[in-house]
């Protein structure tokens, strides 16, 4: 169905959210800043990304002065967004952008870029240079799937949904504002059109919407059960200096939390193959600890992961002043705190318990 853009946009330039990232009405959107959100928001709640948002944007007001910068800056900067492959990715596609002297003003231009994919590509053309392409994230699919009643359950039913969208905008009020429209799905599917208790009543598009009419949009869209997430257990080591810096090594540039600093430890095990707490702590003291000290029980981290659960458990020890403990290299080296590019999880490792921990700042 083509539903009727004209009642979108009346309710749009009412209701229309106000973002750091969002021009003024009437106002042409800047392609750095459109790209720099879209690509922090992937994965990511809105509430989450506005701070990290403004820190980049006061630090990098160009995506020229992004792209000059040292990745290690920007992964610093990044940490605690997670999903690290999308700030090397981010960096990339800066430098791409610099080379070119500006970003491609078209879709198939745009997924030339590092980290740009079908739905990045397609928000960041409706948005910032007014094409008329429907960009379909989960929000979009979610009304798809609602004004059409499709019963098909998701991923499956993901092909079908996106072409089903991109006939969202066929009517000629949607073509003459491709960058307002895009944005009023996006404002629609985070307010009246939510995942939960969506507020019909109220909704612009409610005539023409067959989940309304046969009563089942909460229900809508379906989902394959999930299996459920495994469980994986680490322990991990944390060593303080006598001067506070904290011994951290660096995560192979590629990979889960790839160029994020880690405490030295045991790997995350699969719960499958885990072994028992008591033959886990065994070897990490055997085989993993990187000195060997009076190790203090620190406390449990806890952390979600999309696809899996990570139980840590903390050891700590402050070595004494003046005192030699040779530490391999292969454990990594003291760093302040300052100095350490730190995922969300490594927060809270560094943070447990009372003792051994590292100064902050
Ligand atoms: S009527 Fe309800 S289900 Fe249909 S698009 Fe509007 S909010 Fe979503």
């Amino acid at each position: 169905m083509t539903p009727d853009a004209s009642l979108l946009l009346h309710w749009y330039d009412h209701h229309r959210r106000t973002l750091p990232w969002r021009a003024a009405p009437g106002q042409q959107a800047d392609p750095y800043h459109v790209w720099l959100s879209e690509i922090m928001l992937q994965q990511t709640v809105v509430q989450t990304v506005i701070p990290y948002y403004q820190r980049f944007l006061a630090r990098f007001p160009t995506v020229d002065a992004l792209a000059e910068a040292p990745q290690e800056e920007v992964l610093q900067l990044w940490a605690g967004l997670g999903y690290y492959a999308r700030a090397r990715n981010l960096h990339a596609c800066a430098q791409a952008v610099h080379k070119l002297g500006a970003f491609p003003r078209t879709v198939e231009g745009l997924q030339t870029l590092p980290g740009i994919g079908a739905y990045t590509s397609r928000a960041i053309a409706a948005i910032a240079f007014n094409i008329p392409t429907v960009p379909v994230d989960g929000n979009v699919e979610r009304i798809t799937a609602r004004l059409n009643a499709v019963e098909d359950p998701l991923p499956a039913a993901r092909p079908l949904l996106a072409r089903l969208a991109s006939h969202l905008n066929d009517d000629p009020a949607a073509q003459a504002r491709p960058s307002d429209f895009a944005q009023a799905l996006f404002d629609l599917g985070a307010s009246l059109c939510s995942p939960r208790s969506p507020s019909c009543l109220t909704c612009p598009w409610q005539d023409g919407c067959l989940a309304r009419a046969r009563n089942m949009a909460e229900a809508l869209p379906a989902r394959q059960k999930k299996k459920a997430r495994p469980t994986r257990h680490a322990i991990l080591f944390r060593v303080i200096d006598p001067e506070g810096r904290v011994l951290l090594r660096s995560r192979p540039p590629e990979g889960l939390l790839g160029g994020t600093d880690d405490l030295p430890g045991t790997p995350w095990s699969e719960s499958q193959s885990t072994p028992s707490p008591a033959r886990l702590a065994e070897t990490a003291f055997t085989r993993y600890a990187p000195l060997q000290a009076q190790w203090e029980d620190c406390g449990e981290v806890k952390h979600i992961f999309s696809h899996f659960t990570l139980l840590v458990r903390i050891y700590g020890c402050t070595i004494p002043a003046q005192s030699n403990y040779p530490i391999p290299p292969k454990h990594g080296r003291f760093r302040f705190l300052k100095e350490a590019v730190l995922s969300s999880v490594m927060k809270k490792c560094l943070l447990v318990g009372d003792r051994h921990r590292p100064v902050p700042g």
